[in-house]
């Protein structure tokens, strides 16, 4: 019994996880068609040293991928981790761009 409460609380935070995460490209591609401002987090591969820092500092929006860092999709909800990550960046190779 105590197995399909886990498995049900697992399948729930899943389900919840997937419906954040439609949710929020839907809003992305919303805002991108009606033609708001939205920014889009972007990393120069050739001032990236592959350190990890922002990878630390803000795991929710980026993710170290062959020694350098790839801003992940969705992670703008963070923004305090993101500011953080683009201050503390030691090549300065967080940098910005309109959606
Ligand atoms: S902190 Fe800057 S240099 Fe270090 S991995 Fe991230 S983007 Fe690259």
């Amino acid at each position: 019994m105590e197995t399909l409460k886990n498995f049900l609380k697992k399948s729930r935070k899943a389900i919840f996880s997937s419906v954040l995460a439609i949710f929020l490209a839907f809003i992305v591609t919303t805002a991108a068609a009606s033609g708001d401002d939205v920014l889009r987090v972007n990393v120069d591969r050739s001032e990236c040293c592959g350190c990890g820092l922002c990878e630390v500092i803000a795991p929710h929006n980026f993710a170290i991928i062959d020694e350098k860092a790839v801003p992940l999709l969705g992670g703008i909800l963070y923004m305090d981790e993101l500011i953080e990550a683009y201050e503390i960046c030691p090549n300065m190779a967080i940098y910005f761009t309109e959606f």
